[in-house]
């Protein structure tokens, strides 16, 4: 009997885990694997409300409800479609030889490859500002997401105590994370009256970025749009203001000093020191160079996806964005390739599409975003959130599921709105 072909997909994030589930639905014949070394699925939008719910004093079955609306069991979702051909293993990978097609985990395993789907993300960087690594918590995981819901949460309970003067959160970079945190924070605390303290004048939250405006990446409308929101919500916000370093309680900027009892980074990211060591052609920010096929250069068998990928669309010199819908857009170009070199056909080229329809709220059930060329504020934005957020799980998950696991986290994390 022939041996049937199997495809290793690195990575069970955005890009790896919507190309495992296309392939195993699309061929039942090839044998695939899924590694990551954790065990759940992490929906990063939702990362903002787990780190701003239940902030007085959380029980802990909140805590765990928090925890299980933001991840999906990898295991649990295989077995939801029923797939016989997608194994998954739980394993930190440790290189991958492409000469020999090899990846090597941890535990010293090795496992061969005849296709390899390399999606393993990013990590965080700050940028070599003295101190930020030190004092600052990142919002990339959702160990991080935890911390800080933990670390604000003392911070309320301090403030109800009755401490005296005025706590200080400040939130480093006004993109969509930092952006959220910081309206979803103030939306609560304007909200929040407890032993007759009003929180949100004990608590000054501050979102800083050295962008002249926030959301950046964004059109200028909608940006704008967020700017008046913020600020009538009543977050201190202060643009076209770079970190200089941080020392423990203080921030010291280009204009001035800022102090802090939470330091909050939503910075930015780099590759992983794994995707890295790939013997590949890197670009200038050391993410592997993909093709438009989404081949990596120079290895017709290796695919990169995602964050970790150098996606160059044709006729230009900017890389794509790295989101979300960019990593599961090329993973859908990446398995129909796969599919064409294990069964005969044409390859496909990524062509990323204009305008994907994008959403960020600010703030309670308030939103600002576009779809195609129109632009929305309001609670229409936020819906159009919501939306986005359902046609991401019923990309994972079957439609019953899919519609179950969404309505459940959207109903537990809008409890502080
Ligand atoms: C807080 C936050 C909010 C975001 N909000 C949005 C949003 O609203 N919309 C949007 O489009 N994008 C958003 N993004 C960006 C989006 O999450 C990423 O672009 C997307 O996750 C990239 O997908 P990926 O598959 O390349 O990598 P990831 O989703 O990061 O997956 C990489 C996977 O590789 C695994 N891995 C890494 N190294 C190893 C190793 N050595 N061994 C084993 N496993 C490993 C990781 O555990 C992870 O599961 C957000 C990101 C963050 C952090």
């Amino acid at each position: 009997m022939k041996k049937a072909k199997r495809i290793v997909i690195l990575g069970a994030g955005f890009g790896g885990l919507v190309s495992a589930i296309l392939l195993a639905k699309k061929n039942h014949e090839l044998e695939i694997v899924l590694i990551d070394k954790n065990s759940e699925h992490l929906y990063t939008p939702w990362l903002y409300d787990v780190a701003t719910s239940f902030l007085v004093k959380p029980k802990n079955k909140e805590i765990a409800l928090l925890k299980k609306v933001s991840a999906v069991s990898i295991k649990e979702l295989i077995k939801m479609h029923g797939f016989k051909n997608l194994r998954f293993r739980q394993a930190e990978i440790q290189g991958v030889d492409v000469k020999t097609k090899h990846v090597l985990l941890k535990s010293g395993m090795t496992l061969a490859y005849d296709f390899l789907v390399v999606a393993l993300g990013a990590k965080t960087t700050y940028y070599g500002i003295p101190g930020m690594e030190k004092f600052a918590l990142p919002m990339k995981t959702l160990e991080d997401g935890m911390q800080v819901q933990e670390r604000i949460g003392e911070l309320v309970k301090e403030v109800i105590a009755g401490e005296s003067g005025v706590k200080n959160i400040v939130i480093v970079g006004a993109g969509p994370t930092g952006t959220e945190t910081a309206a979803e924070l103030v939306n609560f605390f304007q909200a929040s009256n407890r032993n007759g303290v009003k929180i949100s004048e004990k608590i000054r939250v501050s979102l800083v970025d050295s962008a002249p405006r926030v959301l950046n990446f964004l059109d200028p409308y909608i940006s704008q749009v967020a700017t008046n929101r913020l600020k009538k919500l009543g977050v201190d916000l202060r643009t076209e203001t770079a970190i200089l370093k941080v020392q423990d309680k203080t921030v010291f900027t280009t204009n001035e000093e800022i102090p802090y009892d939470v330091l909050i980074w939503a910075g930015g990211i780099v590759p992983s020191e794994i995707s890295k060591s790939i013997k590949l052609k890197k670009d200038n920010k050391g993410r592997i160079i993909s093709r438009q096929t989404t081949q990596a250069e120079g290895a017709d068998d290796v695919f990169v996806i995602g964050d970790c990928a150098g996606f160059y669309p044709a006729g230009n010199v900017q890389a794509l964005p790295q989101t979300g819908w960019a990593a599961v857009d090329a993973g859908k170009v990446a398995v129909q390739n796969i599919l064409s070199l294990t069964k005969g056909g044409e390859l496909i080229s990524y062509f990323p599409p204009r305008k994907h329809p994008v959403a960020v709220t600010v703030g309670g059930q308030f939103g600002v975003g576009s779809a195609s060329h129109f632009k929305f504020s309001g609670y229409f934005a936020f819906v159009l959130r919501r939306l986005i957020d359902l046609r991401y799980f019923l990309t994972i998950m079957p439609a019953l599921q899919a519609i179950k696991f969404w309505s459940k986290g959207t109903r537990t994390l809008m409890k502080n709105d």
